[in-house]
């Protein structure tokens, strides 16, 4: 079922293994030249460009782009009690573990006199985008409105696709989301109308302000990606989010049936989502490609998940031992890995590189998807390399703030002197010695 790729034997730097591990070929660039008249048709038309471009792309055109508070508080009072509860959960596991992560001020006294203190501020303004087009994540609203809440952010937008069956409203349980969460302001706007809407603010149809917002988080579409990479800049972005990925480490010692079921639970989100198990075991391998056919015919998006599965993207990695294993994944970088096999713990601590890692047979993605407390907006392409998911952090910046007295200035005068000097820039110099000279 999943192509194969045979590194048994190979010696191979992490560079070789990053061209040799398959990857979706998700080609922003290419839909750039789609998506800037978009953007900039909504920085000069606002609101009237937003609902041109929501009637053509999603086949509706809501009466105003803010949805009503009572539309969201009824929302809720429908909202499946069940799935209430559930999101309940999520909210009350993901404010424990995001509460955590607040930053505290630290103040350096670097010599008498003189300290740097480093102060966390929230951003004032941010819009949260919850896809809406193949399926729609309730979860996303959680993931992106709890850590924002803790950092202390005072202004928060969600941003959704309005869906002609809900008569030009973002899906229900979107809605019942925000409102659970305490968000009262929700725009029925997707794709990258919503990404420069939020960036640029307008006017709604009632005359009513949409102010603009600082950051614009969530994933989303190519098109939304797009408008992330175009904006950046004029907004802060957390990351342009990828279709989703998921990598496997396993052994004889993982159950086939766990990493079949786990390989397709990613491959549902996206035919171009990525589903790579990298193994040790033949018998494994084969064993799962059993399975992958079996529990393939027993889902739902079949579709889906088999273009998703067959693509050049997915495939079964194997190697000659976890250690090789290891490396592989580690170059791969996998927006979700799991570990299965004997002693996880020992091999997670090992890697260096993922957006999450789900240790041993009873941790699958799909519950770091919703339930673990972790958040699941995670960076994918490979970003896993250099960059975190969403968190606290992302909402936070860093000011230094420095205070220096005469004397711990002038303590060091000299030397700011003599940069400046070897720097060509005089004048920094005389900035300080300016204080001293009268
Ligand atoms: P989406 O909300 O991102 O996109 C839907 C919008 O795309 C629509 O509102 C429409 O206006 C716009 N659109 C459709 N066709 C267009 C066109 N031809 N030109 C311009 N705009 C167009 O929803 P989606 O499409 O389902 O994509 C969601 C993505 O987010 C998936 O790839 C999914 O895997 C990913 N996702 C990632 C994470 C993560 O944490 N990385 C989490 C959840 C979802």
């Amino acid at each position: 079922m999943l192509n194969r790729i045979d590194l048994r034997g190979r010696t191979t730097t992490p560079a070789q293994l990053r061209a040799i591990v398959p990857r979706a070929e998700v080609d922003v660039d290419a839909v750039l030249h789609h998506v800037r008249p978009m953007v900039e048709a909504i920085a000069d038309r606002g609101v009237e460009a937003a609902l041109e471009y929501t009637e053509k792309f999603d086949g509706v055109r809501p009466a105003s782009v803010r949805v009503p508070a009572s539309e969201i508080s009824s929302a809720l009072s429908s909202l499946d009690p069940a799935v209430r509860e559930a999101l309940e959960e999520v909210i009350a596991r993901t404010r424990r573990v995001h509460a955590d992560q607040r930053r505290t001020e630290t103040t350096t006294q670097v010599v008498p006199g003189g300290t740097v203190t480093e102060k966390w501020v929230p951003v004032a303004r941010v819009g949260l985008y919850a896809p809406g087009g193949l399926a729609v994540y309730p979860s996303t609203v959680v993931m992106n409105v709890v850590p924002a809440q803790i950092a202390g952010v005072e202004s928060l937008v969600v941003a959704s696709p309005p869906q002609a069956e809900f008569g030009g409203l973002p899906h229900p349980t979107i809605l019942a989301a925000a409102a659970l969460l305490g968000v009262d302001e929700v725009w029925a706007v997707g794709g990258a109308q919503a990404v420069a809407l939020l960036a640029h603010g307008g006017v709604d149809t009632d005359g009513a302000e949409l102010d603009p917002v600082d950051i614009v988080t969530g994933p989303g579409n190519i098109y939304v990606t797009a408008a992330k990479r175009l904006l950046r800049g004029l907004i802060g972005i957390d990351s342009e989010a990828g279709p989703t990925e998921i990598a496997i480490l396993a052994d004889s010692t993982a159950d086939p049936v766990h990493v079949a079921a786990d390989l397709i639970s990613q491959a549902e989100h996206d035919p171009l989502a990525a589903s790579v198990l990298v193994t040790d075991s033949v018998e494994l391998a084969d064993a799962v490609d059993t399975e992958l056919e079996r529990q393939i015919g027993a889902t739902k998006h079949t579709e889906r998940i088999r273009t998703a599965l067959g693509g050049k993207q997915s495939a079964t990695v194997l190697v000659s031992s976890v250690d090789e294993g290891v490396r592989v994944v580690d170059a791969y970088a996998a927006e979700h890995l799991e570990i299965q096999t004997r002693d996880a713990r020992e091999v997670a601590a090992r890697i260096r590189s993922a957006g999450a890692i789900f240790v041993g047979a009873y941790a699958p993605v799909s519950l770091g998807d919703y339930c673990a407390g972790s958040n699941h907006v995670l960076p994918t392409g490979g970003c896993a390399r250099h960059s975190s998911g969403l968190s606290v952090q992302t909402f936070l910046r860093g000011i230094h703030v420095i205070d220096y007295s005469e004397e711990a200035l002038r303590e060091v005068a000299d030397k700011v002197v003599a940069l400046a000097n070897a720097e060509d820039l005089p004048a920094h110099g005389q900035a300080v010695t300016a204080r001293f000279s009268r």
